[in-house]
């Protein structure tokens, strides 16, 4: 079907819609001109989906990616990585494996610094990852990385010169045209960004600064996806953290979800973070007749 509708789905970690303080809200600060136009458009999204307590990392990752409400299933919010109870609803709920069924091809453009592509210590399997694993069989490894066709978690490599990795830095801007790429590629493809999270727990500015420049070069240049027929850009996070540098901890503020292009109008009235997978289908769901 070449000319059915294709979405790239950025997900990230801790980015809520604060307030419009450029002393506390990061956002808001004049350094980040490209990072407001895109929120300004955001819609407000709930996660803290009825549940006490603040939200968190595994069961508001799996709201968000299979659309059933992990938190209220599992009795509260679950940080990290998620437990096996956990697990078993994101192998048979999540969104890959459902548009699979519908016969899209999808992928998750994140690489992964490891040989077999396909064996991951389950201590260390996010959500996204057991999404991959085992909707997908595998996820990008090494050599998907140094061929351009998979992008690092930290965009640039940055993180990687630690681990082994030898190559020069990318980019903002280059990374996302390896996205944009793999975009063209699939119906749906989804990239995790989780610094945004870790810079908001380190009680460190520059890093914040530094993380968010980041976006600001990466993400508009990715929104660019949307500028064609039939295509759709998606951005949506898991809960609040970065854009309230008053607390280091996760926040209960609303997150944004950016919808541009092709469909955005299904995205408009969606209320919590468990709304975003079914709308997703929905998309693709009027595409059988054509
Ligand atoms: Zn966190």
């Amino acid at each position: 079907m070449a000319n059915g509708l294709k979405i790239i789905f950025v997900f990230v970690d801790g980015l809520g819609i604060g307030d419009n303080n450029p002393e506390t809200n990061p956002l808001r600060d004049a350094r980040f001109p490209n990072l407001a136009k895109l929120l300004a458009n955001a819609i407000p999204i709930d996660a803290c989906l009825g549940v006490d307590g603040l939200p968190q990392s595994a069961t508001g990752q799996a709201t968000l990616l299979t659309g059933t409400n992990a938190a209220k299933e599992m009795g509260r919010h679950i940080e990290g990585f998620p437990p096996a109870s956990l697990k078993k609803l994101i192998e048979k709920e999540n969104l890959f494996f459902k548009l699979r069924k519908l016969s899209k091809r999808c992928t998750f453009a994140n690489s992964y610094w490891i040989d077999d592509p396909h064996t991951i210590p389950q201590r260390r399997q996010s959500v996204t990852t057991v999404m991959a694993l085992t909707a997908l069989g595998g996820v990008r490894g090494k050599k998907e990385l140094l061929a351009g066709k998979a992008v690092n978690h930290d965009i640039t490599r940055w993180t990687m010169h630690t681990r082994g990795y030898n190559g020069p830095l990318v980019s903002p801007e280059e990374a996302a045209d390896h996205l944009l790429n793999i975009g063209e590629e699939n119906d749906f493809t989804l990239f995790e960004y989780f610094l945004t999270d870790r810079a908001g727990h380190s009680r460190n500015r520059d890093l914040v600064f530094q993380t968010l420049e980041t976006l600001e070069r990466f993400l508009p240049k990715v929104a660019t996806f949307a500028e064609q027929p039939n295509h759709l850009f998606l951005l949506c996070s898991d809960h609040g953290n970065i854009e309230d540098l008053s607390v280091f901890t996760h926040t209960k503020n609303p997150v944004p979800l950016i919808a541009l292009g092709d469909r955005s109008e299904n995205f408009q009235s969606l209320q919590t973070l468990a709304d975003v997978t079914p709308a997703i289908l929905d998309c693709f769901a009027g595409e059988q007749n054509v």
